[in-house]
């Protein structure tokens, strides 16, 4: 067969531009070929250092991305009905004058009835400050609803966490475990480090209850039952303690494990670390209490010994060693209940401890840690993790992600030459510094961020009855380390008024009237709801801003259209979730490729404009007029602390300083020539042991990352050979926290200790879960409901070619899947009476959907799984009607409570203000939630009156300690559909029909 001769040499386009690619999170470099202005391929960058020229289909797509039917073309105003759709399209000025009019007087009156939420915006840096200037703490991002139980956990254990603070060392590992790892997550980074680990032969094993994507081309599939990967680390580790194949070293020098923590039970300092009075924590070494960061000690790291006033005080590892080596952790105790054989579980502890230690390598870089002592070389445990929302989206998801760092340090595998990396700026003290922002200044901004690090019950947004300050209830005692707030329990909270009513709730690309939210059908409705009273919407007002039509837009009174990621500027910044590797700081801009062909603004602009017109201090200059032209300029001039800005490339007047400088006008166009990225690299002997790394620590105090301090003074009977090097002013060392004495101050707290001690409806709660070393537990609504009426476990997976909802409106991308499936195990379709292509019902304790059966030998038999977002509103993302999505995807949400059910820790718990049968939302809160405490002053927790007894507890669906929802703890039962159980979007009441006049694009 003759083929027409193609020339590979023709230029796809007469101009090419360098941006960052925001098909996912990932952040790959990108550059778009255009032709006659208009783009016509996008293109990996091969210089860049996240994707080094890789680019995914995602990627690849983003050009329809961008010319999407589905973009809103001009701002909106609602005039009909909210939920109808009916708008009308408005000018720039009338639809922030109205934002103004709603915003100033809650500003002037109390700045917290706005709330501000936002999706996955990677503007944060942004965004949270903006919060902060406006005064209100009810600012989140995603995370809450995302994987914050990694995140936290991350933090308050090693100073860092999986994925975006940390990676698996590709180029040395031999064995590397993925726990819970979807495909849309770390997308092309970890393909390209897969394929260097499969290219060297290393093992690879995936741990998930269903096996795609990356589980595909591991060497072995666990398939764990959901919600039980806390208890397999569990039983790893029984297994390395029962063998001693565990490094003590490792523990001593790095860790806290030698740290004395005083034992006397009943007493208010129970639990806490035995301290000096200059409040060093102190360990036994030589027969006497010494500092624990004493270089040159072999401190007792087991036994139980006597303080000078006679009480007891034990060494951190023996209460860890204790509570591993339970019985009821042993292998055979838990392989049910995970599903995986006990010999599965203990060849598979051999193999970590054969390659972390008779499989040790080391790097021949010379190296000085922080206690002075010096290294010919670099000592690598070449056993890597990598994990992911599967073992986060939990309601023990907090617990388990500390127990899979403390397999981590037991292996000595943190920060060694093929284990797992930091990138900076991490690793960061732990437990974090940063408390969240509580109180507000003389010009009503708050006095720090909305978001940090509760250390103490001191630091809870609490009122003085203990009940919450946050509509999300985010660090209050049902969720006291809420650290990336909540956003899922907003739209139930504030349409109850609980704790208080809110004015205006702000969104940003965050689709809570759909795929983000749990509970999709009584989302909607309280999005609608109209007090009785006065007629008004229980919500007064919502303003959302978004590229696109989403199922959210219907539900707004303002609609703020913004650009796709080729028309505008972003900011990839250290100071949010930047774009590091394990051996360089980065991060990245995006820059305009072509215009705007709409009457769109990015919404980055569109805030500091808003803020300007609000005289939000930091927002307008001495003359009252806009302090920053639009987003770019703030990027280059707005200084956090002084040299410290959104960029840490090209600093200084003269551009030449990297980290902290000076603003320097020029520096977008250094970005820009540098192929929109900056990458700065850690010196060769700061690479690996950065927590303790004299060579990181330096590096990281020029950066303005850690703080410097003065260099520890040698003490008595210090080893002469190891003293820290003198004179030399370095950032104090990271010391991983394998026993967690912030979370024992809230369990004192609980027991009765303390000025703060919870209502009495939580002591019990958080006094079970804040326990200082992990535990593991049956997820809540697992544990709740019967399993013998649900016995099966309902997750779903984010596909490789789409990511979040963005991707099911893409015309590319949706011929790749356009409806989703229920995956399920032969044998359990069989069980159901399913096969292949037949309609099944799926039905939760809370609703029940439609959906056809995909019968799927990759998944565990006790789990059933499907595609997430993909299955869409009616009439929403401008697809047609009749569109796959819509008429034979469905949405696993609807199924998925966002409380727990009625009696699951609810010490005074009311009626569900949902049917649990038909899933229809009651039209009126309950009563008893009604309340509203107008005469409670949240700011300083005044609160008028004591709160009725009604309104305290129903818990969401989350992690009790962090608040992350609990998406994959839900428990189903399936069955053949009967003649009436149709597909396609049940819940949901269809779209409204199109208005050719306005920008949203309906059926
Ligand atoms: S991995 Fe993500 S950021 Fe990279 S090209 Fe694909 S969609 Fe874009």
């Amino acid at each position: 067969m003759t083929q027409k001769p193609i020339n590979l040499n023709e230029p796809i386009g007469d101009e090419v531009k360098s941006t960052t690619c925001y098909m996912c999170a990932c952040r790959c470099g990108i550059k778009v070929h255009l032709k006659s202005g208009r783009v016509r391929y996008i293109q990996g960058n091969p210089d860049h250092p996240v994707n080094r020229g890789v680019l995914c289909a995602k990627g690849s797509a983003g050009i329809q991305q961008h010319y999407s039917p589905a973009r809103l073309k001009a701002p909106m105003k609602r005039v009909g009905p909210r939920g109808s759709g009916e708008f009308e399209e408005i000018s720039w000025d009338e639809a922030l004058e109205l934002a103004t009019s709603w915003l100033a007087p809650i500003r002037a009156r109390n700045p917290d009835e706005l709330a501000f939420f936002t999706g996955r915006d990677q503007s944060q840096a942004l965004t949270g400050w903006w919060a902060a200037q406006f005064g209100t703490v009810n600012y989140a991002a995603h995370g809450g609803f995302c994987s914050v139980n990694m995140a936290a956990a991350g933090l308050y254990t090693i100073g860092a966490s999986f994925w975006e603070f940390g990676e698996p060392d590709f180029e040395h590992t031999k064995y590397l475990m993925m726990w819970g790892v979807a495909e849309d997550h770390d997308s092309n980074p970890i393909k390209l480090g897969l394929g260097k680990v499969k290219a060297r032969g290393a093992k690879i094993v995936a741990v998930n209850p269903v096996r795609t994507g990356y589980a595909a081309i591991a060497d072995e599939w666990i398939a764990i039952k959901p919600g039980t990967d806390g208890l397999f680390a569990f039983a790893l580790m029984h297994e390395l303690l029962k063998a001693d194949r565990i490094d003590l070293e490792y523990l001593v020098r790095y860790a806290n494990a030698h740290w004395l923590v005083i034992r006397d039970p009943g007493a208010a300092d129970d639990g806490l670390f035995v301290r000096d009075a200059a409040g060093e924590p102190l360990c036994r070494a030589n027969g006497a209490l010494v500092p624990a960061s004493t270089p040159g000690i072999s401190p007792a790291v087991v036994g139980e010994y006597a303080l000078v006033d006679g009480r007891r005080a034990v060494p951190v590892f023996q209460l860890l060693a204790e509570h591993y080596l339970d019985p009821q952790y042993a292998p055979d105790a838990v392989a049910e209940r995970t599903g995986i054989a006990a010999d599965t579980i203990r060849r598979i502890a051999r193999e970590l401890a054969e390659v972390a230690f008779d499989q040790a390598i080391r790097l021949p870089i010379a190296w000085t840690d922080s206690a002075g002592r010096e290294h010919a070389d670099m000592l690598g445990r070449p056993v890597a993790m990598h994990a992911m929302r599967g073992i986060s989206a939990h309601s023990n998801g907090f617990h388990t992600c500390r127990a899979l760092h403390h397999l981590q340090m037991l292996l000595g595998a943190i920060e060694t030459p093929g284990s797992f990396r930091f990138q900076p700026p991490f690793p960061r003290p732990t437990p974090p510094v940063n408390r969240p922002g509580r109180t507000r200044k003389e010009n009503g901004a708050l006095d720090a961020a909305p978001l940090g690090f509760p250390q103490s019950p001191a630091d809870l947004l609490v009122d003085a009855h203990g009940q919450p300050r946050r509509i999300d209830h985010a660090y209050s005692w049902g969720y006291p380390l809420a650290a990336h707030g909540m956003m899922h329990t907003v739209i139930r909270n504030a349409w109850e008024g609980n704790p208080y009513r809110i004015d205006t709730l702000m969104m940003f690309m965050a689709n809570m009237g759909w795929n983000s939210a749990m509970n999709t059908s009584e989302t909607q409705a309280w999005l609608t709801d109209r007090d009785p009273a006065t007629g008004e919407y229980r919500i007064p007002h919502i303003i959302y801003a978004d590229a696109y039509s989403s199922e959210t837009v219907a539900y707004a009174d303002l609609v703020l259209p913004d650009t796709t990621y080729l028309e505008r500027h972003d900011c990839i910044s250290l100071l949010d979730r930047p774009i590091s590797d394990a051996d360089a700081a980065a991060d990245a801009i995006r820059q305009p490729v072509v215009p705007a062909d709409r009457d769109v603004r990015p919404f980055q602009s569109v805030l500091l404009d808003l803020g300007a017109r609000l005289r939000l201090p930091g927002m307008v200059d001495e003359d009252g007029g806009a302090k920053y032209r639009d987003f770019a300029d703030f990027m280059v001039r707005h200084e956090r602390a002084p040299g410290v800005g959104l960029l840490a490339g090209w600093r200084g007047a003269e551009g030449d300083r990297a980290g902290v400088g000076e603003p320097n006008p020029n520096q977008l166009e250094r970005y820009i020539e540098n192929g929109c990225f900056f990458r700065h690299e850690i010196p060769e002997t700061g690479r690996y042991y950065k927590m303790a790394n004299c060579g990181y620590l330096a590096w990281a105090a020029d950066m303005g990352f850690l703080a410097r301090q003065p260099a520890p003074q040698a003490r008595d009977g210090d080893d002469a050979g190891a003293r820290a090097p003198a004179g030399k002013a370095l950032p104090a060392p990271i010391v991983m926290q394998l026993y967690s004495e912030t979370l024992q101050r809230f369990r004192l707290a609980a027991q009765g200790h303390g000025a703060q001690q919870p209502p009495a409806e939580h002591r019990e709660r958080v006094e079970r879960y804040f326990d200082p070393l992990p535990i593991w537990y049956e997820p809540f609504e697992m544990a709740a409901v019967d399993r013998t009426r649900f016995p099966l476990s309902a997750i779903t997976q984010r596909p490789m070619f789409m990511y979040h909802a963005w991707g099911s409106q893409n015309r590319w991308l949706r011929q790749i899947v356009s409806s989703n499936k229920l995956h399920v195990h032969p044998d359990t379709a069989a069980q159901a009476g399913l096969v292949d292509g037949q309609r099944a019902v799926l039905e939760s304790h809370h609703g029940r959907v439609v959906a056809e059966v995909r019968v799927h030998r990759g998944v565990e038999p006790g789990t059933v799984w499907t595609w997430n977002a993909i299955g869409k509103r009616r009439g929403a993302w401008a697809l047609a009607d009749g569109a796959p999505e819509s008429a034979r995807g469905f949405l696993l949400n609807h199924a998925i409570s966002d409380v727990l059910p009625v009696d699951a820790h609810a010490s005074d718990a009311r009626p569900a203000i949902a049917d649990p049968v038909t899933g229809k939302a009651a039209r009126e809160p309950p009563a008893s939630t009604r309340v509203r405490f107008a005469n409670a002053d949240p700011v300083t927790g005044q609160a008028a009156r004591e709160p009725p007894a009604s309104t305290r507890v129903r818990f969401a669906n989350a992690d009790p300690v962090t608040g992350q929802a609990a998406w994959f703890d839900l428990a189903v039962r399936i069955s053949p559909a009967g003649p009436g159980d149709v597909l396609g979007d049940p819940g949901s009441t269809p779209a409204p029909p199109a208005r050719d006049r306005v920008g949203m694009p309906m059926r």
